[in-house]
Formats: C-alpha cells, structure tokens, sequence
C-alpha cells in the first residue's frame, strides 16, 4: 500500500468536513484569497504529519513536530503566507521557489496555486519523505533541490514568488535577485529568540519595496546541509 492510501484509512478527523471546518476557521480569522481557502480545503494536511498526529492536523494554529528538530507550518501561517504571495503585483504567481521544504504541505498548497514550484531543504531525509508524500499525491508540479536556501535557487528562476519557511537574521541578497519585476518575497526574519517579523518584498523597475507584516515564530535558516 503507498504512504497515502495507508494514511487515508482510519480516522474520521481527516475527513473532507474536517478540512471544511478548518477552512471556516482560516476564515474567521481574516484570510479573504478564496483561491488560497479552496486549495487548503483540497490538501490532506494529515498525510504529511506522522499517524499519531493526524487527529491533530486540522487544528488552524498547531505547528506539530516532523523529526529533525523541525515543525510543519500552522494552516494559519500558511494561509497567511500564501494569501501574501498571491496579493503581489501579479496576482498568483505562475513559477514559484519555496525555502524549507520540511515535511512539504506548503509545497503541496503551492503547486496547487502555481504551475511550477522549486522548493529547496537542506535535509536530505526530510527532502526525500517529502518527495514520497507529494509523488503519492500525484503532484508533478515540483522540482526538489537538497541545497542550501540561503542562496535560493538561480537554476530555476527567476521567479514570480519566492517563499521562505524559516527565519534569516536578514533577508538574502540573492533571493531578491531571483524575482522577476512585480515578483514578491515572503519571508520571517530575525533571531529565533526575538519576535521575528513576518515581511514583504516586492521588486519594482526601481527596486525593492519592503514592508513588515506580523509577528510570527519560525525555525531557523541554518547554513549548510546534512
Ligand atoms: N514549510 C515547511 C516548514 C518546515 S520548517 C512545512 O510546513 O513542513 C522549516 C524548514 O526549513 C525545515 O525543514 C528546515 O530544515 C529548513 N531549512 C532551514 N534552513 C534551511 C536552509 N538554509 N536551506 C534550506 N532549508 C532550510
């Protein structure tokens, strides 16, 4: 039986009504892109996360642990995040690079957004799960890279949106330079014991605009990979 089909049997919480309630919530709480709702209302959170989890997975502001010292985004954040990259000057980005693949939820929401995603981790059992969990999903969408995100990836790009799920001390030079012109960066950034802040770049003709958004709390941009 392949990881998803295993992970489908069983429990009544990981049912389409689950995912609906969930989506109700992210909606109470002001998350308005209907697009970025509907796809979040189609992705089975539940077979990213380990089977004693799942109960758990719809719950709009649980980030649950996925091995490696590293956590799954809340729906919340990734909701948020999400809606940001979705609200820049193009309007839902067609080609789109994510920092941290993890245990790959947000990359999966992502694909289902965008025609192409590049997501790029620095480690490599987590990349490789992450990989099983999307291919059993049947997305084909996604190019994978064990790499170090600190330098995005040029490869792929440049990129209408750039997206990144762990917290720099300050925002890489080269991932501004992979958006095209009216792309977008969404991104924490700060130290992991202060309140990061949750910020906005867009590449204009001019430049860079820059604007901070929310207090959030991520893991870590770590340098190098294992
Ligand atoms: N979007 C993911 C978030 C995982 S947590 C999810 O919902 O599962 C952040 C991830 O960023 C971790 O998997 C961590 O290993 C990864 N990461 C941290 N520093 C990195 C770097 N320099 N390059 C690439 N990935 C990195």
């Amino acid at each position: 039986m392949s990881v998803v089909a295993s992970k489908f049997t069983g429990s009544g919480m990981t049912s389409d009504r689950t995912r609906a309630r969930m989506v109700e919530a992210l909606r109470s709480k002001g998350v308005k892109v209907e697009r970025v709702l509907t796809v979040m209302g189609e992705v089975p959170r539940h077979v990213f996360v380990e089977e004693a989890l799942q109960e758990r997975a719809y719950e709009v502001d649980k980030a649950l642990p996925i091995g490696h010292g590293q956590t799954i985004s809340t729906p919340e954040i990734v909701a948020i995040m999400s809606s940001l990259l979705c609200e820049g000057a193009l309007g839902i980005p067609k080609k789109v690079l994510e920092i941290g693949t993890g245990c790959g939820y947000q990359t999966a929401v992502l694909a289902k957004l965008s025609k192409e995603v590049y997501t790029v981790e620095r480690i490599a059992p987590l990349m490789d799960r992450a990989r099983r969990t999307l291919r059993d999903l049947r997305y084909f969408n996604i190019i994978f890279k064990h790499a170090d995100g600190h330098f995005g990836y040029a490869g792929g790009g440049p990129y209408d949106g750039i997206i990144m799920t762990a917290a720099a001390t300050r925002v890489p030079e080269e991932l501004k330079q992979q958006l095209v012109v009216g792309g977008r960066l969404v991104l924490p950034v700060g130290k992991e014991s202060e309140s990061q802040k949750l910020t906005v770049i867009d590449r204009t003709a001019e430049g860079y605009t820059e604007k901070v958004v929310h207090d959030v709390r991520f893991v870590p941009l770590v340098p190098g990979i294992l």
